[in-house]
């Protein structure tokens, strides 16, 4: 058995391979930024021949800077930036487009079509993703439908889809394997979560041959192994899994009710709902967690879209601080936000509210506010905007909730914690690893091949760095929370 298990984090800007012995520690970490490539207002691409180079090479980094062999790696993990949507010849194993980011628009118009045809409803209980551009599916056909040749080839069955775990898997094992996992699987709405297949009849609506897909696997599964070409010896690769699905697993939020959320440029929060989905009314998706010896966990998706972007925002355009640790200090600095609200609708605001002609705005500003109030304001926003979208995932799941845990960025701030755990009433839980994606695929890639034995020895590797309890009274929380839907209100319907 090696030494460590190699976890390959390919993110949206950047990739990295992490190194993680049996204990759970890191021991080597390597990284890369790529290209981004904007082609056109609201377009994103990536070139997918560069990201496997990248990838490659932070391997090797990882590797030789540390003075690690090959010969120690027990098994690779995979966890990657989802919906992202690549096809590549069979043969040639060349692609024919670059890859289609996740954040691209091109297809809104696909999409907005789709829905005129009255497919909602339909999509979102095969699927529990509402029709978006973010998903793959609309790329895919975006694809079949613009580049020279693509069609035929597909007809012919000598074109592959993959998100970008199972173009990874397929450049790593030198072109034999095409798989995916369950939870990449549940974010391309082509996949009918119920009956855990690809949908025959959404394939036909979006007239995508079936021999591109790939086949979907547990994320823990023995997936192949990396050629001996490529490092010099065959590793098994034995975990896949997307993201934020993974920060979940990595977080061992294993249990229905089990609940993180990531602090980062936005915020995204899951929450596992066991082996039932759950349809949310207020534009939550419903999502695969998790497949592991044979059974599927559910759960229910949300998300913010300004959360450290707004500390950003105070950074980099006020100019009222000048590194976002600063924060801390000033929230703590003043007994509370002196009546002020920042509400942060840069770009509309997201669940349950969906309006997207509400923009940001500081309300209750009297003449005793100073530019700590924004600040703490400007945290305590990236607190509430959290509870709105939890207080949706208990409502739609009526499933209680114990505690959060949390990580990403942002989740440094103690300041932003006590506040978060203040106004939902609940713990939250800071782990101390904070690499809580990467470690997803290591510990679903490490239980397959027994590096680690089982899921008690994976929880007994997790530990917290600190527990914020809960320590403001209720009425003072009601009416801080009453204070903030009404300052939401205001900046509804602003960009009529
Ligand atoms: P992403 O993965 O989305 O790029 P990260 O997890 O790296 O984000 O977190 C970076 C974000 O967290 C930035 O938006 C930054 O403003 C915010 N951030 C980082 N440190 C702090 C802090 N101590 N307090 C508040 N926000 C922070």
């Amino acid at each position: 058995m090696g030494k460590y298990v190699m976890s390959l984090d390919q993110g949206t800007t950047s990739s990295r391979v992490l190194l993680i012995n049996k204990m759970g520690n890191i021991e080597a970490i390597a990284q890369q930024e790529f290209t981004q490539i904007y082609p056109r207002e609201k377009w994103v691409e990536h070139d997918p021949e560069e990201i496997w180079n990248c990838q490659r090479e932070v391997f090797i980094q990882a590797l030789d800077r540390n003075n690690i062999h090959i010969e120690d790696i027990d098994s690779i993990g995979i966890t990657n930036q989802r919906e992202t949507t690549v096809l590549w010849d069979r043969k040639s194993g060349k692609p024919v487009y670059n890859a289609i980011v996740w954040q691209c628009r091109r297809t809104s118009e696909i999409c907005e079509k789709l829905k005129s045809e009255g497919l909602t409803s339909m999509i979102k209980s095969k699927t529990g993703l509402p029709i978006d551009a973010y998903f793959s599916a609309t790329k895919i056909m975006w694809i079949l439908d613009n580049v020279e040749g693509a069609r035929e080839k597909a007809e012919k069955g000598d074109l592959l889809f993959g998100t970008i775990d199972t173009w990874l898997l397929w450049k790593l094992t030198g072109g034999k394997v095409h798989k995916t996992d369950y939870t990449n699987a549940s974010r391309t709405m082509i996949f009918n979560i119920h009956e855990l297949q690809w949908d025959r009849e959404l394939l036909e609506k979006f007239n995508i041959p079936e021999s591109m897909l790939p086949e979907v696997e547990d994320s823990s599964f023995l997936f192949g192994h990396c050629e001996k070409s490529i490092f010099g010896k065959e590793i098994p690769i034995t975990g896949i899994a997307g993201d934020q699905q993974s920060a979940l697993f990595g977080q061992m939020c294993l249990d229905k009710g089990d609940v993180k959320n990531t602090y980062g440029t936005g915020c995204f929060m899951l929450m596992n709902t066991g082996d039932k989905p759950v349809e949310s009314d207020n534009g939550l998706l419903t999502t695969i967690a998790l497949g592991l010896k044979g059974k599927i966990n559910y759960a229910l998706e949300g998300s913010v879209f300004m959360a450290g972007a707004v500390i950003q925002w105070l950074r980099d355009d006020l100019r009222i601080i000048s590194d976002a640790m600063e924060t801390e200090t000033m929230a703590y600095s003043v007994e509370d936000s002196h009546g002020v609200y920042l509400v942060s609708a840069f770009q509309g605001i997201g669940t349950p509210y969906w309006d997207m002609d509400a923009r940001a705005g500081i309300l209750g500003l009297t003449r005793g506010a100073k530019k700590e109030h924004i600040v703490r304001a400007a945290l305590e926003s990236i607190a509430y905007r959290s509870k709105d979208v939890l207080d949706i995932m208990v409502k739609d799941s009526g499933i209680d909730i114990r505690s959060l845990k949390v990580d990403g960025g942002a989740s440094r701030n103690n300041f932003l914690l006590q506040f978060q755990s203040d106004i939902t009433g609940i713990d939250v839980i800071r782990p101390q690893l904070v690499e809580t994606t990467a470690m997803g695929a290591a510990f679903l890639a490490g239980l397959k091949t027994g590096f680690w034995s089982n899921i008690e020895e994976l929880k007994s590797i997790w530990n917290e760095d600190r527990i914020f309890s809960p320590s403001m009274t209720e009425a003072e929380r009601t009416k801080l929370y009453k204070g903030w839907q009404k300052a939401i209100l205001r900046c509804c319907n602003w960009d009529e």
